[in-house]
């Protein structure tokens, strides 16, 4: 863990790495200023979910965690208890949100979701801890960071399971991230390196295994992923490269304050349901937001080169 005396001024998580790349302006808004609150900016600026589909997949991570914290401690739920559980927690979490979602569209979603969950303990990397087979094992909080070269940083597998002279160090993915292969093997990449840098895990990577078990529409879906040391390179070398990034979108910010020149989203996908939409330039549609903006930039070096000539 980092020592809190101590703290890095970078971070890097998963959530803001995919929102930078998707809009530099959502993500300064988010994460590039400074939060006078904020013990961990991450940690600290988690919105309410945009959507019921949102809200189903946090509820579904945040019930099976805390039903992994119960077989850890060797108790197991009943799937009565799973599903009361768990449409609690939809409930709970649907009214923190003000969120409404029609009963029948809510009950067939809960039946989905509880069923997601239950396959998922049938996959060849949990079934041994559901079946209760001898393991070392061990679950993680995604919120847990370490620190590499100055950057805080937040991968922490789900779980980490001791087998045959190695750790399998586990990811859950309970929706498939829209991003490209190659980042994405990335980012679970950095699961190692925390694991590398996490006291009581091994320091070498040869100790490590790593499974991704994600979810593809309707089914699981479970890979495992090569460790070399040219890829671990490779992920550092795509964090360091991101908290840049990061560093120069967070001085633009300061510098101009009203955001109106900072690059607006990649695509309007990203607009939807975006927690800044109401006050953007995007607000009536990104590509006139662009184009505008072009505009205006065009005008002011004008006006410099005039004051200049
Ligand atoms: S509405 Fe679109 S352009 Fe504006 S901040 Fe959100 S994602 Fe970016």
């Amino acid at each position: 863990m980092v020592n809190a005396m101590n703290k890095p001024s970078h971070h890097w998580s998963q959530t803001s790495s995919r929102l930078m790349n998707a809009c530099p302006r959502a993500w300064a808004l988010t994460y590039g200023r400074p939060s006078p609150h904020s013990k961990s900016r991450t940690v600290s600026r988690q919105h309410q979910p945009r959507t019921f589909d949102e809200l189903l997949t946090r509820t579904m991570r945040a019930t099976w965690r805390r039903k992994i914290e119960d077989l850890y401690q060797r108790k197991i739920w009943s799937e009565a208890y799973t599903e009361r559980m768990f449409t609690h927690m939809v409930n709970d979490a649907l009214s923190a949100a003000k969120m409404e979602a029609p009963l029948l569209y809510r009950q067939q979603k809960i039946k989905q979701s509880l069923k997601q969950i239950q396959v998922l303990e049938q996959s060849t990397g949990l079934r041994p801890l559901v079946d209760g087979q001898p393991r070392r094992w061990a679950y993680f909080d995604r919120l847990d960071s370490t620190e590499v070269d100055g950057i805080e940083f937040y991968a922490a597998p789900d779980l980490a399971v001791y087998h045959q002279h190695r750790w399998t160090l586990i990811r859950i993915q309970f929706r498939s991230p829209r991003t490209g292969l190659m980042s994405q093997q990335l980012e679970h990449l950095l699961t190692v390196l925390w694991a590398l840098r996490s006291e009581g895990l091994p320091d070498h990577i040869s100790a490590f295994r790593l499974k991704v078990i994600q979810w593809k529409g309707s089914r699981w879906q479970e890979h495992t992923l090569n460790i070399t040391p040219p890829l671990m390179e490779q992920a550092l070398g795509l964090m360091k490269h991101d908290v840049q990034e990061m560093t120069w979108l967070s001085r633009w910010a300061m510098a101009d304050p009203s955001l109106s020149t900072l690059p607006l989203a990649v695509h309007n996908k990203h607009c939807r349901g975006c927690h800044h939409r109401k006050q953007c330039p995007a607000v009536g549609g990104l590509a006139q937001a662009k184009l505008r903006q072009q505009l205006e930039l065009n005008q002011s070096e004008a006006t410099k080169s005039l004051n200049t000539a």
